[in-house]
């Protein structure tokens, strides 16, 4: 049985606790691998590992950090086949979109690459007789980021691209399901000429995570998960002094105007419902459709291309989607099926009992949607994270405002109409971080930022972009004198600039 290891100071490190993981293949629902599972001092030897790594990242001059970057970059893509198949075996999701995860993360990394623009201070000449006045962003020191298993390659790049393109040394804690692509990157970053220490993976569950979150020599904590976790972990960290930014689940809502272009539209809700297996923080779960016409008219043209749609193990290339991530989270999605047909919602198409030939074993669950979902009913105050749309009916463009907005997440939303004028009213008003106008899953590019509201995100600052390079650094502003002349005589008021 494969053996998955941390990775510590450029190597292979095995764990002190005796704990391990299992590692399942979705699509046969057999173990592939055991990962072992760090204790706290697993932890703190990633941390010291990453801690004396530090002070020489810090001091390298950030183009050529941002060298080591461009290799990774290149890097990344030269193996490009090979990470998207292990992702692929242990996440489930089709090659095309662990292709998609891998590229989203590498865009980031691009970014990183222009760290030197980015990471620049301000400067004003002459802020006062003699007086010049500027600022820099300073790494903070270790950072660590702790991951969920959805995006494996992407949101571990997220965090570590630009963490450690900023200066700061870094320990990733990857999802304990899916571990081996993270493992990887790490890999190809000592191959990029990234010095050891400056990026440790560790593996583990809540210990390992309780462990990072009291580890004094950790300055920040990046989390992408669930809201309850990522609510512990944002309340754990700040109590401890660290800056934390939590990112939480979400419960993403498409609204269909009358107007919309019904065909494009449907294409659309059906890739951004049912893309990875619904496993994705930006899926499109919920359609709203304003008036009766509309929402009779997408519902008959959702099932159509229902009807089409091919649930097919991850290799297979006609497959549009996989299995899901684990047996007990296919449980889970089955009964919130069976628990919105017991609230009263109409169930148009149901998944459950979904087997495929050759893989009975596999995390499989066929696509289902739901129509005529009201507000109060648990399936849509509660994220389900599977590969099943509920229709809502709306009147007006107000009421469908106010449903992504009054819910507890905010993550994305997405408008489809072809009124300017109404499209500009929803992105003004409506209560979410993230908004498409005829853009299914509006995550943005890796130079803006990623980040949604509510019980979506704990914290000020959000991943990537600006906001990803002042989360991982801390401004110092340095008021210098070089007077002409006479010297002065104290002053005891506040000094000001008149
Ligand atoms: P999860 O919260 O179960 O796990 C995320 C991380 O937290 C993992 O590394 C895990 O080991 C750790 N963890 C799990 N339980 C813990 C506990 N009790 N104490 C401490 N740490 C714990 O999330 P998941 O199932 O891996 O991922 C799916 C969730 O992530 C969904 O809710 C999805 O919406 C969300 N997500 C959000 C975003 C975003 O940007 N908002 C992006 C991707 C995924």
């Amino acid at each position: 049985m494969r053996a998955i290891q941390n990775f510590i100071n450029g190597a292979s490190a095995s764990v002190s606790s005796g704990r391990a993981g299992v590692v399942f293949n979705p699509n046969t629902g057999a173990q592939q691998a055991e990962v072992a599972f760090a204790a706290a001092k697993d932890i703190d030897k990633a941390v010291q590992s990453a801690l004396a790594a530090f002070p020489g990242w810090a001091a390298t001059n950030p183009q050529r950090r941002a060298r080591v970057m461009f290799n990774f970059k290149a890097l990344i893509e030269q193996n490009m086949d090979e990470l998207a198949h292990l992702l692929s075996s242990e996440h489930g999701k089709v090659i095309a979109d662990s292709k998609g995860d891998i590229q989203r993360g590498l865009e980031v990394i691009e970014f990183a690459c222009g760290i030197p623009h980015a990471q620049k201070g301000e400067y004003t000449e002459g802020a006062g007789p003699g007086i010049d006045v500027y600022s820099m962003r300073q790494p903070l020191g270790v950072c660590a980021g702790i991951t969920p298993f959805n995006f494996p390659a992407m949101i571990p790049l997220w965090m570590c691209g630009v963490a450690i393109a900023c200066g700061n040394t870094f320990v990733l804690k990857p999802s304990e399901k899916d571990p081996s692509v993270p493992v990887r990157l790490a890999e190809l970053f000592i191959e990029a000429g990234g010095p050891p220490g400056v990026l440790n993976v560790v593996h583990g569950d809540k210990e390992a995570v309780d462990a990072i979150i009291a580890h004094p020599d950790i300055k920040a904590i990046s989390f992408v998960g669930s809201s309850d976790i990522a609510q512990y972990i944002y309340a754990g960290g700040t109590a401890n002094g660290k800056r934390v930014q939590a990112m939480g689940g979400a419960k993403n809502h498409g609204i269909v105007m009358p107007d919309a272009d019904f065909d494009q539209a449907t294409k659309d809700i059906i890739g951004a419902a049912y893309g990875s297996a619904g496993e994705r923080c930006m899926a499109l779960p919920v359609m709203v459709a304003v008036g009766k016409k509309a929402a009779d008219e997408m519902r008959e043209r959702l099932l159509v291309e229902i009807e089409k749609l091919k649930v097919g193990i991850s290799t297979d290339p006609e497959a549009q989607y996989g299995p899901v991530i684990s047996a007990v989270h296919k449980a889970k999605v089955e009964d919130y099926i069976r628990i919105g047909k017991d609230e009263g919602a109409e169930l148009v198409r149901d998944g459950r009992g979904f087997k495929l030939q050759g893989y009975e074993n596999g995390y499989f669950i066929g696509p289902t949607l739901f129509d005529n979902v009201k507000p109060g009913m648990k399936t849509y105050v509660e994220e389900i994270f599977g590969p099943v749309l509920q229709i809502m009916r709306a009147e007006t463009l107000e009421e469908a405002i106010a449903l992504p907005s009054q819910h507890q997440y905010g993550n994305g939303v997405a408008i489809f109409t072809r009124n300017g004028r109404a499209a500009r009213e929803f992105a003004a008003k409506v209560n979410v971080g993230m908004v498409g106008i005829n853009v299914p899953i509006p995550v943005p590019v890796a130079y803006h930022t990623f980040g949604g509201w509510k019980r979506s995100a704990f914290g000020d600052t959000n991943q990537h972009g600006m906001e990803g390079v002042k989360f991982y650094t801390k401004v110092k502003t340095v008021t210098a004198r070089w007077p002409e002349g006479a010297q002065e005589d104290s002053s005891f008021v506040i000094p000001t600039m008149q």
